[in-house]
C-alpha cells in the first residue's frame, strides 16, 4: 500500500501538541479543532514551513516503503527485470551479427554453419515456464549445402502435469496431434534424449567448445516454448550437460540477408526486419508434403511437425539468398526433394527495364525512365513450388523481389552491357565471369 500523505496543516497540529502545554493534555481531536482556529488566522507565509516539511515527509516515507505496480510486484524488481530482459536480446544480436560477420570477413559466408531447432509440446506448467515436450527436431544449415544432419526425434514424457488434462487435449488436437502419454511415440528415456541432443549440438560444432555452449535458432513464436522444453529435458539430468543459447532465426534472415547482398554487391538499402520477418511469417513452404516425419505425412499435420519446420526454415533461407550468390539449389538440401511442375518461372525479360531495340547486335539503348517503367510487367509468382527441370537454365525462383538497379543513381556502364536475362539468378556455369562481372559492378582487376 502506498504511504499515507501528510499535509502541512497535521505537521502544525502535532508540532503544536508538543509544544503547548495545554496542548499535551488534549487528545488529537480536541488539538485538532483548537488548531483549526489558529490555523485559518495564519497566512501563507507562516503556514510554509509546515507545508514545506509534510512535503519531505513524503518523500522520505516514499523512500522507505517499496513502489509496487498494478500487480503488487515491487518495481525495483520489474525493472531489473526489464533491464535484464533488454540485455539479453542485445547480447542475442551481437551474438548474431557476430557469427554473420565472422563468415563474411573470412570469405565464407556461404559456407557458415547454423543449427536450427523447434519443438511441440503436450502442456506447459502454470507454475514456472517449462515446457513437456513431444516432438524435437534439429538441422544444421548453410548457403552452400543447404540443410544437412537433421535430427528428429518423437518424445513420450511418461505423464503430463496433473489437471492438465483438457488443456493438454485441446492444444494436441488443434496442433501436432501426436497420441499423448502414456501412449506418447518416441524416445521415453528423458535422460537419454538430452545427452544425445548434446551430442548432436557438440558434431554439429566442428570446434573445440570445452565450455559446452551453444547456440541454437528458432522462430520468434517458438523462443519460449524451445527454452521450456530444454529446461524440461534438463530437470532430468543431474546438472546441465550444456549451455543452449537459443535465438531468434528472425533477427538471423535479416542480418545474413543484408550481408548476402553486401557480398554480392547488390543493392541492401531497402531490406529491412518487417520485409524479412512477412517474408519468414507467410511461410511459402507450409503446406509442401514429404518434408515431414512419417506420423505427420501420414497424418496430414506437416505443417506442424518439428521436423517440417526446420526443414522449412532451410528452404526459406536458400531460397531467399542462394539466387544471391550464384548457389545452385540442390532438391532436399536448398528445396523440399519432391517438386510439383506447377511453378512458372518469369522470363527475366519482362522485368528488367532494359530493352534491347537493336536485337542481339549488342547495342543496348535506354528508353526515358517511365517509359522503361511501364514495360515492366508483374508476373503473379506461386511460391510454393518450383520448376520442375531442375536441370534446365531457369531461374532460380526468389522471393527476394530484387529488382533492376535503377534507383542506383545515373544508368552505369555496368548496366548497359548487363544481358536483360538478370544474370545473378542463373547458375554461374550459365554465364562468362565478364557477365558477372558486369552484373555486379565488379571493378576490372
Ligand atoms: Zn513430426
Amino acid at each position: 500500500m502506498a504511504p499515507k500523505k501528510h499535509n502541512g496543516f497535521m505537521m502544525f497540529v502535532n508540532e503544536w501538541r508538543k509544544t503547548n502545554s495545554e496542548g499535551r493534555k488534549m487528545t488529537m481531536a480536541q488539538a485538532v479543532s483548537k488548531c483549526g482556529d489558529i490555523w485559518k488566522n495564519m497566512n501563507a507565509q507562516q503556514r510554509g514551513p509546515y507545508n514545506v516539511s509534510a512535503k519531505d515527509a513524503d518523500v522520505t516515507a516514499r523512500s522507505k516503503v517499496e513502489r509496487l505496480n498494478c500487480h503488487g510486484q515491487p518495481l525495483s524488481v520489474v525493472k531489473r527485470e526489464e533491464m535484464e530482459a533488454a540485455e539479453r536480446e542485445m547480447r542475442m544480436k551481437r551474438t548474431t551479427e557476430r557469427m554473420v560477420l565472422d563468415g563474411k570477413e573470412q570469405h565464407d559466408l556461404e559456407n557458415t554453419k547454423f543449427i536450427f531447432v523447434a519443438f511441440n509440446y503436450f502442456s506447459k506448467s502454470v507454475t514456472n515456464d517449462i515446457y513437456i515436450p513431444a516432438e524435437f527436431a534439429a538441422c544444421q544449415f548453410s548457403l552452400k549445402s543447404g540443410k544437412c544432419s537433421l535430427y528428429s526425434s518423437h518424445i513420450n514424457p511418461g505423464q503430463l502435469i496433473f489437471g492438465q488434462g483438457s488443456e493438454t487435449k485441446h492444444h494436441t488436437m488443434n496442433t501436432h496431434q501426436l497420441p499423448l502419454p502414456p501412449n506418447a511415440l518416441g524416445e521415453s528415456d528423458i535422460g537419454r534424449l538430452y545427452a544425445n541432443i548434446v551430442e548432436y549440438l557438440r558434431s554439429c560444432n566442428s570446434d573445440a567448445n570445452p565450455n559446452n555452449s551453444f547456440v541454437v535458432f528458432t522462430s520468434t513464436e517458438l523462443m519460449d516454448i524451445v527454452k521450456g522444453c530444454f529446461r524440461y529435458l534438463e530437470s532430468d539430468s543431474e546438472e546441465p550437460l550444456a549451455t543452449v543459447h537459443i535465438y531468434d532465426i528472425q533477427y538471423l534472415l535479416y542480418v545474413l540477408k543484408k550481408e548476402v547482398m553486401d557480398v554480392a554487391d547488390l543493392p541492401s538499402e531497402k531490406i529491412n526486419k518487417s520485409i524479412t520477418d512477412n517474408l519468414f511469417i507467410n511461410d511459402f513452404f507450409e503446406y509442401h508434403a514429404g518434408i515431414s516425419c512419417q506420423f505427420h505425412e501420414d497424418n496430414d499435420r506437416g505443417k506442424y511437425c518439428a521436423q517440417s519446420k526446420v526443414s522449412r526454415w532451410c528452404y526459406l533461407f536458400s531460397d531467399y539468398m542462394c539466387g544471391d550468390l550464384a548457389i545452385k539449389p540442390l532438391p532436399g538440401k536448398h528445396m523440399p526433394p519432391k517438386q510439383e511442375a506447377k511453378f512458372r518461372v518469369a522470363n527475366p525479360e519482362n522485368t528488367s527495364i532494359i530493352t534491347n531495340k537493336a536485337g542481339s547486335s549488342g547495342n543496348t539503348t535506354y528508353d526515358s525512365f517511365n517509359s522503361l517503367h511501364s514495360a515492366v510487367k508483374h508476373e503473379i509468382f506461386d511460391h510454393s513450388a518450383f520448376s520442375a527441370n531442375l536441370n534446365g537454365t531457369q531461374d532460380f525462383p526468389s522471393l527476394g523481389g530484387r529488382k533492376p538497379r535503377s534507383n542506383r543513381g545515373p544508368l552505369a556502364k555496368g548496366l548497359a552491357s548487363r544481358d536483360a536475362r538478370s544474370v545473378w539468378n542463373v547458375p554461374s556455369s550459365n554465364c562468362s565471369v565478364n557477365d558477372l562481372e558486369d552484373a555486379f559492378d565488379m571493378p576490372r582487376r
